[in-house]
């Protein structure tokens, strides 16, 4: 049984995962980085954590697929002997309109964001009600309250999150086990960075702050909603957006 508390990152190889695993190991848990296929990444992400005096370890898994998902969260509760908090931020995009949206694009995205999301809570909610005790970070969006033209299957997986979240919240509430959602506006991340310019200049237009939000940003946001502090926190959902939302 591992003395420090664990924490579980989905898409902790880089952009928003990569900065909530390192704060997250900054503020003393043992890490589990998870990847679907860039390891050198994840690997370098734990190298970071290492050398800031951290501790932790890189699990690739593909949270899409239930099996695999199961098979991760056992072998973490073997391994260590409990699971504290899992923050699920592993997400994908696949953006047309919706005259162009294939069936396809909406399964992919509604697989990973949605679906992965769901394993992820279903089997650590199996651990952290044998605790009575655990945080649930799940990342939404911005646009999963708000919509955007061209992220139909985006925004239906994102808002879908929200919902888990507060039906969760509920569910697990009397166990001592929170459950949260963070909804991002606009990061910069390898996920924005490759919108047109025009796109990106309408876009700080409508963040009253004036300025795109950082991995950073978000990462203590979920610092927060890991932290004693947040005990009493559960079903909401923090808008990391610069204002974009209010
Ligand atoms: P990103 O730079 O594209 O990184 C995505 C991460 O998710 C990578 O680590 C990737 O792993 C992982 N991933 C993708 N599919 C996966 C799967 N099936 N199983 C496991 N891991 C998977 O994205 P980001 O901008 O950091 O976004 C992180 C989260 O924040 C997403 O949920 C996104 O929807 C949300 N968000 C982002 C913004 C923004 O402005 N950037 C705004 C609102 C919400 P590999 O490297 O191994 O592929």
């Amino acid at each position: 049984m591992l003395d420090q508390k664990v924490a579980l990152v989905t898409g902790a190889s880089r952009g928003i995962g990569r900065s909530i695993a390192i704060t997250l190991a900054q503020q003393g848990f043992f890490v589990v980085v998870n990847y679907r296929g860039s390891e050198a990444r994840a690997q370098g992400v734990l190298g970071e954590i290492e050398n800031a005096g951290g501790q932790g370890q890189i699990y690739p898994c593909d949270v899409a697929s239930e099996a695999d998902v199961k098979t991760m969260i056992e072998t973490i509760v073997k391994q260590y002997g409990h699971l504290d908090v899992v923050v699920n931020n592993a997400g994908v995009t696949k953006d047309n309109l919706i005259l162009r949206m294939k069936a396809e694009d909406l399964d992919l995205v509604l697989d990973t964001n949605l679906k992965g999301t769901f394993y992820c809570m279903k089997y650590a909610a199996k651990q952290m009600l044998r605790q009575r005790s655990g945080r649930i970070i799940n990342i939404s969006s911005i646009v999963g309250i708000h919509g955007n033209a061209g992220q139909v299957n985006y925004s239906a997986s994102k808002a879908g999150i929200i919902g888990m979240t507060k039906s969760l919240a509920k569910e697990l509430g009397s166990r001592g086990i929170t459950v949260n959602a963070v909804a991002p506006g606009f990061i910069e991340t390898e996920m924005t960075e490759e919108l047109p310019e025009e796109i990106r200049e309408k876009m700080l237009g409508s963040i009253p702050l004036g300025h795109f939000g950082q991995s950073e940003d978000v990462a203590a946001a979920v610092s927060f909603l890991a932290s004693e502090g947040a005990a009493y926190i559960t079903g909401q959902v923090l808008g990391v957006d610069g204002g974009m939302g209010a």
